[in-house]
């Protein structure tokens, strides 16, 4: 297909740009994304995006690396990741992504977490507080998690296998009372055919040594911003084509695959 969705239209604002004007198109309270989660479905890992030109156009957000390699974290306008192997590292600019999700985070709205809150309580508060008149929000806690439960997945050689595979083998780390960052995005359903629906939250400490996709935590006490975001800019690599609505998969299966 090489329509957009009129539902993401209609939720999201969203439109179709190239990848050379996708950081340079990004405006406030917009998300820029490259590829879609359907793409990654049908093992499209490798993308044509840089992180030089996701960093040009978001200082917060998340994704992957070519080739499905750990998970991606952009915070403070740097790119971290996570690999299956090896210490978290900072992203190269010449680096590329085959999925990732990034905003200029603009703070809308700021809830104190005066007392540690588990997971669904977490995820409740954030729904509570999500802007009612926009399509999504991005989100970005600061402070103590006393717990943490986080994966990765390892680098993949061709041919690739299929996601499933993927999360079948993943790195699986457990960790008690960090500082760190969670940064992530709530897209509604209507986003269902470019992105994960729902909460999608990845990890990193204060101080750079542990990171993630987040698959349970508690956090607080801690600082929790809120970005309500109107519009996307949506780029498609090579080779990837938008799905058809009723081609995707369910929001309950990508979410039993990607956890969290
Ligand atoms: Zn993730």
């Amino acid at each position: 297909m090489t329509t957009l969705d009129p539902a993401l239209v209609q939720a999201l604002n969203a439109r179709l740009v190239d990848h050379s004007e996708l950081g340079a198109s990004a405006a406030d309270h917009a998300v820029i994304q490259s590829s879609t989660i359907a793409a990654i479905m049908d093992r499209k890992y490798d993308g044509d995006v840089t992180i030089k030109e996701l960093l040009s156009g978001g200082d917060l957000g998340l994704g992957t690396l070519n080739g499905l390699d750990g998970e991606l974290i952009i915070v403070d306008g740097e790119a971290w990741q996570a690999p299956a192997e090896g210490p978290v590292r900072r992203v190269g600019d010449d680096e590329q992504t085959p999925f990732a999700v990034a905003t200029r985070f603009i703070t809308d709205e700021v809830v104190e977490i005066e007392r540690p809150l588990d997971y669904p309580e977490l995820l409740t508060l954030l729904e509570s507080h999500a802007p009612a008149d926009s399509g999504c929000d991005a989100v970005r806690i600061d402070g103590t998690f006393p717990a943490l439960h986080l994966r990765t997945v390892y680098r993949q050689e061709k041919p690739y296998p299929p996601f499933a595979d993927v999360t079948a083998n993943q790195v699986e780390w457990r960790y008690e009372d960090l500082r760190g960052t969670l940064v992530g995005f709530r897209f509604p359903h209507a986003a269902s055919t470019v992105e994960m629906a729902g909460h999608h939250l990845h990890f990193i400490s204060d101080d750079r040594t542990k990171a993630g996709h987040v698959l349970d935590c508690s956090a607080g006490p801690a600082t929790l911003r809120i970005e309500a975001v109107g519009e996307m800019r949506l780029e498609l690599p090579p080779g990837v084509e938008l799905p058809d609505p009723h081609d995707v998969a369910s929001d309950q299966q990508l979410r039993d695959l990607e956890g969290g």
